[in-house]
């Protein structure tokens, strides 16, 4: 009998994790590995954040904060949300938790009773599925391709609506296929989910600022559905504070009261020091983070010229998050070498042992034909990579 819980022993490690030390590990071996897993801005803090850090300590900020965040923290976040995304939410509808990941599940917690059914559009992000297996519910998900931007339609969700469908969870920025719903799309997906007051929209919005062609509309603008949304964003992407752990969802009275209620009994909410700072970064204007959008942008373009090169790679042009996401599907059921490639995670961990570059399968995402890249990294590495891939796969 297993000492682990069956509930646990249902759930798979965080492939961005496995890869990503995988590639760790075989650095500190003296291996020269490019590592191209993990999503995270390989920029600085700006300074203004970090001063207001040190200041926050200085001040004693030391001891637990309210549940869902300081006042003055959810004051900033709601005018946050209506200054960027023409939404209006009360400070006490937004709750400040450990991370994006922590609000998503705090969502989840809160509304999925055994066998409730979850919508998740693939590719999805890696941790839904597995968010969804431990509070008890059931994904279902709704498959796309590179040739539809890995997008869904309002019809292909309306069909995948049953009697228990509690919520839809996804993001847009999407990670991992770096595409975004326009408002057309964000309206006629209102439209579906409008009709069915029962279910519950988890709107993902981490990656709202890096987006290179359109300005970003969240879905919970929509009146029709504001009442049914959980709007999810956070301070890991956009200021390039994943480390400092500090995310929000900003939900309908009902919800918000029920993720305090799910977040006093599991953390107790968020670090004190990090909130204090997410206040001044929360004021700073957006265009003060242009910078890294533009160096974003930049990579993308660079990228996806060298990407083109690359034998069997399909590529389409991500238009916004830090990702690639190519179909693979040339390699799948080749031999390489002698190693089989029965799916994208068997061609990522090729990738790594042949052409020394690290990157994630999209089996975890729901993709089994697609890999995934991010580009957050340097240019020399990203130039690199692309020469390694290329010059490795053009063999085969
Ligand atoms: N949602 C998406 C789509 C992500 O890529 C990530 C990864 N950082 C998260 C949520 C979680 O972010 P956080 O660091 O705020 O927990
Ligand atoms: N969200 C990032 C990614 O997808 C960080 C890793 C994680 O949270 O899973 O790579």
């Amino acid at each position: 009998m297993s000492k682990i819980s069956d509930r646990l022993n249902r759930l798979s490690y965080s492939q961005t994790f496995v890869m990503s030390n995988k590639a760790r590990e075989m650095k500190a071996a003296g291996i020269d590995v490019i590592s191209l897993t993990l999503g995270e801005p390989d920029f600085d803090v700006p300074q203004k954040i970090k001063q207001a850090a040190f200041d926050a300590i200085n001040e004693n900020y030391s001891h637990y904060s309210p549940v869902p965040g300081f006042p003055e923290l959810r004051q900033a976040i709601s005018d946050k949300l209506k200054r960027d995304n023409h939404l209006n939410y009360k400070p006490t509808q937004i709750c400040v938790s450990n991370g994006a990941k922590q609000s998503i599940i705090n969502v989840l917690s809160a509304i999925i009773n055994d066998g409730d059914e979850v919508i998740l559009p693939a590719p999805y992000w890696v941790s839904y599925d597995e968010m969804v297996k431990l509070v008890g519910g059931t994904s279902v998900f709704i498959e796309t391709s590179i040739d539809t931007e890995f997008k869904i339609t309002a019809e292909q969700l309306e069909k995948t609506i049953t009697p228990k469908t509690k919520a839809l969870l996804y993001s847009s920025p999407c990670n991992p296929s770096g595409s975004f719903y326009t408002v057309e799309e964000l309206e006629a997906i209102a439209n579906v989910i409008a009709k069915y007051p029962e279910i519950t929209i988890i709107s993902d919005e981490i990656y709202e600022f890096i987006n290179y062609e359109g300005k970003h509309v969240s879905i919970a603008s929509f009146p029709q559905v504001y009442e049914q949304t959980a709007v999810i964003n956070g301070m890991s992407k956009a200021y390039a504070m994943t480390g400092w752990r500090i995310g929000y969802s900003a939900c309908p009275d009902w919800l918000a009261k029920a993720c305090d209620k799910v977040q006093g009994q599991m953390t107790s909410g968020a670090n004190t020091v990090a909130q204090r700072a997410s206040i001044t970064a929360l004021e700073m204007d957006p265009s003060e983070l242009k910078f890294m959008i533009d160096e974003f942008h930049k990579r993308r373009d660079i990228v996806f010229d060298l990407m083109k090169d690359i034998k069997g790679f399909k590529c389409n042009l991500p238009k916004s998050a830090f990702y690639f996401f190519p179909d693979i599907s040339y390699f799948i059921g080749k031999n390489l070498n002698g190693t089989e490639i029965k799916d994208s995670d068997d061609f990522a961990m090729f990738l790594l042992e042949n052409a020394k570059v690290a990157c994630v399968g999209g089996v975890s995402f729901g993709s089994p034909e697609c890999i995934r890249f991010s580009y957050a990294a340097s240019e020399a590495e990203l130039r690199e990579a692309m020469k390694r891939m290329k010059d490795c796969l053009g063999q085969f």
